[in-house]
């Protein structure tokens, strides 16, 4: 079984000519709102893609934005630990998308924010943490040290980019980063190669886009091509891999074929607009890996 712990939000998402500069205001077009949030997203794709056993703890207001966040968590088969809180509202995220497909995002963590140590539910039956970093680093720290004490391997999506402490790298199994989050968390602008080094971290694996992923473990390097798809909205993308990946290592694959697992997801996401919705399913990931 999986765990993940982490963000949930409601994008409103607004499509214009432009974005709007400082000072400016933009007659929109089409609104729409989403759940969404790397947590949420995450979980669905172990659910949905990776048809794994999935668990999620996360933290809503008590307002009308949290029921379509449970409503695709409960449709993707995710069982919820909802921590309510009363007075912050649920995670929103207000995004605008031009018409060149350029976006500005502004996020209101609200409810995010509340997670705490003390809100982790009992690991029993538990094989694998998943983390982010849109909620408090040090409720991410306290759930990794629990893990870790109780022989539960955890995976961090450093996402968004920071910078990580020391007392949280060596509390990891598995760390997934994008190119841009590994030079944060190597504090680094070399190679790949040379940014892994610098992280002490039993298994690195990074995501490099339309030219696929790599992963070093235990010293040894894989690489591995993208799979060739036309892309449409790579939002998600990356938090498609992640979900695959764990729910692939949860059911006992090594990371070669788990890789090729979450990197055949990512591809699928890009073939479809929007974060939750653009997640493929079981049945669409093994036709796409059996062509
Ligand atoms: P993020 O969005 O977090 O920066 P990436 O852009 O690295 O993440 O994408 C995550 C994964 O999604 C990649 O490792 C790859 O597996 C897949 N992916 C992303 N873009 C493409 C693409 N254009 N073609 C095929 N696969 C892609």
């Amino acid at each position: 079984m999986i765990l993940v712990a982490g963000s949930a939000n409601l994008d409103f998402v607004v499509q214009a000519s432009h974005i709007p500069a400082p000072g400016e205001t933009v007659l929109g077009r089409d609104f729409k709102t989403y759940p969404g949030g790397k947590g949420a997203n995450q979980a669905i794709a172990c659910a949905r893609a990776g048809q794994a056993a999935t668990q999620m703890l996360l933290a809503l207001g008590n307002d009308p934005f949290s029921k379509p966040i449970e409503a695709s968590l409960l449709a993707a088969g995710v069982q919820m630990h909802v921590v309510r809180v009363e007075d912050r509202p649920t995670g929103t995220a207000f995004i605008c998308v031009s018409d060149d497909a350029e976006n500005a995002i502004t996020v209101a963590p609200g409810a995010n924010n509340a997670l705490r140590g003390e809100h982790l539910p009992s690991l029993d039956g538990c094989n694998h943490l998943l983390l982010q970093l849109e909620t408090p680093i040090e409720t991410v720290i306290a759930y990794a040290r629990e893990a870790r004490k109780r022989g539960v391997r955890v995976v961090l999506n450093a996402a968004p980019a920071r910078a990580l402490p020391d007392e949280l790298l060596e509390l990891l199994d598995v760390l997934v980063v994008n190119k841009g989050e590994l030079a944060t968390v190597a504090a680094h602008q070399g190679s790949i190669e040379q940014c892994m080094q610098r992280i002490d971290v039993p298994c690195i694996v990074v995501t490099l886009g339309d030219r696929g992923c790599c992963a070093r473990v235990d010293g040894e390097l894989i690489m591995q091509d993208a799979f060739a798809v036309m892309p449409v909205d790579t939002t998600a993308a990356g938090d498609t891999f992640c979900g695959v990946l764990v729910a692939a290592l949860d059911r006992g694959m090594n990371m070669a074929q788990a890789l090729r697992w979450a990197n055949a997801a990512g591809a699928l996401a890009c073939t479809k607009h929007g974060a939750q919705s653009s997640i493929p399913t079981h049945a669409e990931l093994l036709d796409f890996l059996s062509q």
